[in-house]
């Protein structure tokens, strides 16, 4: 199938990547001409496992990439919009990248075209997709708009492609549906469904899921305040609840609170489209609020125990999650300013996430020292903060570290250490809810 993807961004170029890989031809487009060029010279503009084999599997041969709207669109039957829907200023999803793609679209199509919107839109977006492009068309041309959300984790994004839980096609068009389903046949199974819904549905199937997990973290990270004060164990909690078939182990971890460039903003602009709706938020509100505090409970428990000000602090992991570069909306990002902002100073260690910090904190990047790895990080600090539970942080020579600290504090944002194994070898250790 000839198929197109406006917008190549992490979506975007994982999609374009993968559907060359299934054997279709692909085009993927973005306004951003340096991430076109980079893309064309073989640079890839995000970190992703796997992504590399399968990029130079295609490329030159079914996987080609373009600044020009006019190019994609007119060699394509099939136009997936993966394009950015950021938090606006009343925490809306903002669909300005949308809508002017849907009008240059009406101005540039000319023949019988599937419109895939991948990207998270609020409920009613696909109806309004259709209804610009059909203003704005120039020629007589048929068009049917589907929502297909996206559900792929950064990290594991190529695999999550390759292997969906499952896929949902949104559209009221039978040919549409057909054309999708023929184009997804290579990941369906009979444990990995298709399934088929109106647009509607599948815009709300997208925002659900991700809240449904938003809210698991926000009740646990509740819950691990009552752990704190009573001397109980929040993973001990999890493990005793997620062993129940009904509620299932995943998504139970207390920690730091969830960041990243979709729950953050997905609960806020759900709560936006229930109120829009005239409906109750409450519950998301809460989920939304429980996290913004949650981020700064590392702080809080470093007050416990050391002062701030004046102090050296090593901070382990700074993008949003591990085996990815991605820091938007990383709790990393609030608990170093807060931290630089109470009087300390900062040497931080990410596997990849440095250059992303220099990118887009500048500011904040010129006041950290950037360690090589994590024991470059810990040399003579007051105390180790674990952000982002990378692997390269587990099996770490803490008799090592203890010799290189000043004070052999850690205080552990994900509950992954042992706390009798280090407090047997002289460090002091503080965790979430445990
Ligand atoms: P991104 O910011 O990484 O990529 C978007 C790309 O679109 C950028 O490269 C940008 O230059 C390009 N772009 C913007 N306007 C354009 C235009 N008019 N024409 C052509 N290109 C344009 O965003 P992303 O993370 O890929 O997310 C895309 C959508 O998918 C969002 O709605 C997001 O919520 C959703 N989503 C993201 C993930 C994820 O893990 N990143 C997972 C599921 C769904």
């Amino acid at each position: 199938m000839k198929i197109a993807v406006i917008g190549t961004g992490y979506v975007g170029l994982v999609l374009g990547c993968c559907l060359a890989d299934f054997g279709n031809d692909v085009i993927c487009m973005d306004k951003d001409s340096k991430k076109v060029e980079m893309l064309n010279n073989n640079i890839l503009t995000i970190y992703e496992p796997g992504l590399r084999e399968v990029f130079e599997r295609n490329k030159g041969k079914r996987l080609f990439f373009t600044d020009d709207f006019k190019e994609a669109v007119s060699f394509a039957k099939v136009i997936f919009l993966a394009l950015p829907t950021p938090m606006g200023k009343h925490y809306e999803a903002d669909l300005s990248a949308i809508k002017a793609v849907a009008r240059d679209l009406g101005r540039t199509i000319d023949g019988y075209k599937v419109i895939v919107n991948k990207s998270t839109v609020p409920v009613g977006t696909a109806r309004l997709v259709r209804k610009i492009i059909k203003e704005s068309l120039e020629k007589e041309a048929d068009f049917d708009v589907v929502s297909n959300p996206e559900f792929l984790r950064e990290g594991a994004a190529v695999k999550d492609f390759q292997n969906p839980d499952r896929t949902i096609i949104g559209t009221d068009s039978e040919k549409a549906g057909q054309i999708m389903l023929s184009l997804y046949k290579p990941v369906a199974r009979v444990d990995k469904p298709i399934i088929l819904t109106s647009p509607e549905t599948a815009e709300i199937i997208k925002y659900a899921s991700n809240a449904m997990l938003a809210t698991r973290i926000s009740f646990m990270n509740q819950l691990s305040h009552l752990c704190d004060k009573t001397g109980a164990d929040i993973k001990d909690v999890a493990k005793g609840i997620g062993l129940d078939k009904r509620i299932g182990p995943k998504f139970l971890q207390a920690g730091i609170g969830y960041g990243g460039s979709c729950f953050p903003k997905d609960v806020k602009a759900l709560i936006y489209t229930l109120k829009e709706n005239g409906c109750s938020a409450s519950l998301f509100e809460a989920v939304d609020e429980i996290n913004e505090k949650q981020k700064r409970a590392v702080i809080e428990k470093l007050k416990e125990k050391i002062s701030v000000k004046g102090s050296l602090i090593a901070i382990w992991g700074i993008s949003f999650k591990p085996r990815t570069d991605d820091i938007r909306e990383a709790p990393s990002i609030v608990i170093m300013q807060e931290l630089l902002k109470n009087g300390a100073k900062i040497r931080a260690y990410d596997p990849v996430a440095v250059q992303s910090v220099k990118k887009f904190y500048p500011e904040l990047a010129g006041r950290i020292y950037f360690a090589a790895d994590p024991y470059d990080a810990a040399e003579n600090t007051d105390s180790i903060i674990l952000v982002t539970e990378w692997d390269v942080f587990r099996n770490l020579d803490f008799e090592k570290l203890k010799s290189i600290v000043k004070n052999p504090l850690i205080i552990d944002g994900r509950n992954i250490y042992d706390r009798k194994e280090l407090e047997g070898m002289g460090f002091s250790y503080s965790a979430i809810g445990r």
